[in-house]
C-alpha cells in the first residue's frame, strides 16, 4: 500500500485532531500506511522519532481534544532548500510520497513549493549517495493535499476553516459572561477578539451576542465614528439597556489604515460619555478548549476527503485543498486559493477594502 504522512503546521486550531484521526482511519481502511509527522515541518526536517506510524488505536480519543495532539511549529529550516532536502530524505526513508498538510496559507505554500522541487531534491540526494537508485525510482512523485486549519476563517476557497466555529463559541461564551457583570454595574465593555485580516469572528460574534458595535478590518468606520458610536451607546442606555458591548477585531483599522484598538475605543467612550468602561482582551482563550461538534465533523469530513484526493492524484494534477462549499465537500486548486488569500491581505494593507471584499467573495 501507499504511505501517507499527516502533519499540522502554523497556528493550532480546534478540529485539527479530527482531521488527523480521519486521515489515519480512511488511510488504513484503504490499505495505506499512515505516519504522524510531529511538530509540523520541524519534525519532517528532523526526522527520527518525529515520524511514526499511526495505528487505529493511537487515533482514538483525540477528536474531543482541542489544539493538535501531534504538535505544530513554525520552522525556519523548511524555508531554506537545505531544510527541505533533509525533509525529503526523511520521507523517502519511510517511503512516504503522499502528504496531508493541515495549516494556514503559509503551510500550504511551503507544501506546494516542496512538491514542485521534489524531483530536483531527490536527484540531489541520489547524487550525494543519501538515497538509492531504487528509492529514487519508488518515490519519484510527491502528492500533497491541503486542509485549512485556522480559527480566523481567513482563507479564500472555503466557507469555513477548521477551528473557526469553536473560536466563535469561545467568544460568545466570554461575551455572555462579561454581559452579566457589565449589566450589574452598568458598564461598557470593549472586547478585543482575534482576526488580523479577517473580521469573521468579530462580526458574527457581535451578531450572536447583541453587541452594540463592532470594528472589523474589512469595513473601517466612517470618519467621525467617535460621535456616531457614542450617540448609539447613549441611545441604548436611554432605552433602558444597562450595559454596552463593543467588539474590536485585532486587525481593525480606520479609513486611513491606522489601527483602532480596544484601548482607543475605551478612551473615546470614557472621554465623551464618562461611562465606566473596561477592556477585555480574549487572546488565547479563543484557541482553547474542546472543539464544537461542527468542527469535529468538519475536520473529519475534510480528513477523509483528503485521503480520497490523494488516491486520485496524478503527477500532472495541481495540488488541491479540500474545503467546504455550502454544505458540500469540494476540492479546489491549492495555489489559486493561496494566491487569492494573499491578494486579500495585500489589498487590505493598501487600504483597498472594497477590492479585498470582492476578492474574498466566491468566484
Ligand atoms: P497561520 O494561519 O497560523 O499563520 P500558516 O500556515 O500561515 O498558519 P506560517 O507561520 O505562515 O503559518 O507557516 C508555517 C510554516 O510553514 C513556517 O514556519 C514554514 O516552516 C512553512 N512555510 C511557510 N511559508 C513557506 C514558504 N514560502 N516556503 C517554505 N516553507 C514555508
Amino acid at each position: 500500500g501507499r504511505a501517507i504522512g499527516v502533519f499540522t503546521s502554523g497556528g493550532d486550531s480546534q478540529g485539527m485532531n479530527s482531521s488527523v484521526r480521519a486521515v489515519v482511519r480512511m488511510g488504513s481502511y484503504l490499505g495505506c500506511k499512515v505516519f504522524y509527522i510531529k511538530e509540523g515541518y520541524q519534525g519532517m526536517v528532523d526526522g527520527g522519532d518525529n515520524i511514526v506510524e499511526a495505528t487505529w488505536a493511537s487515533s482514538s480519543g483525540i477528536m474531543q481534544r482541542g489544539g493538535t495532539v501531534i504538535g505544530s511549529a513554525r520552522c525556519k529550516e523548511f524555508r531554506e532548500r537545505e531544510g527541505r532536502l533533509r525533509a525529503a530524505e526523511n520521507l523517502v526513508i519511510k517511503n512516504i510520497t503522499n502528504l496531508v498538510v493541515i495549516g494556514g496559507d503559509g503551510s500550504l505554500t511551503g507544501a506546494n513549493l516542496f512538491r514542485q522541487e521534489w524531483a530536483g531534491l531527490l536527484d540531489e540526494l541520489l547524487e550525494k549517495g543519501r538515497i538509492s537508485q531504487q528509492q529514487r525510482k519508488e518515490c519519484s512523485h510527491l502528492n500533497i493535499v491541503g486542509l485549512v486549519g485556522s480559527i480566523d476563517n481567513d482563507f479564500c476557497g472555503t466557507d469555513m476553516t477548521i477551528g473557526a466555529d469553536t473560536a466563535l463559541h469561545r467568544i460568545v461564551e466570554a461575551v455572555d459572561c462579561i454581559a452579566t457583570t457589565a449589566s450589574s454595574h452598568q458598564r461598557c465593555f470593549v472586547m478585543e477578539v482575534m482576526g488580523r485580516h479577517c473580521g469573521y469572528l468579530a462580526l458574527v460574534g457581535a451578531l450572536a451576542t447583541e453587541a452594540d458595535w463592532v470594528f472589523i478590518p474589512e469595513w473601517p468606520p466612517e470618519d467621525g465614528w467617535e460621535d456616531t458610536l457614542c450617540r448609539k451607546l447613549a441611545n441604548e442606555r436611554s432605552m433602558g439597556q444597562r450595559l454596552n458591548i463593543i467588539l474590536v477585531a485585532e486587525g481593525a483599522v480606520d479609513r486611513k489604515g491606522n489601527p483602532i484598538t480596544a484601548d482607543m475605543v475605551k478612551k473615546v467612550v470614557t472621554d465623551k460619555l464618562k461611562y465606566d468602561t473596561r477592556v477585555t482582551v480574549l487572546g488565547h482563550v479563543q484557541r482553547g478548549g474542546k472543539p464544537t461538534a461542527f468542527d469535529r465533523i468538519l475536520g473529519s469530513r475534510m480528513g477523509a476527503e483528503a485521503v480520497l484526493a490523494l488516491m486520485d492524484a496524478t503527477p500532472n494534477t495541481p495540488a488541491c485543498v479540500c474545503s467546504l462549499d455550502g454544505n458540500q465537500t469540494v476540492r479546489v486548486p491549492l495555489m489559486e486559493c493561496v494566491e487569492r488569500t494573499q491578494a486579500v491581505q495585500k489589498a487590505m494593507s493598501e487600504n483597498n477594502f472594497e477590492e479585498a471584499v470582492r476578492l474574498r467573495g466566491k468566484s
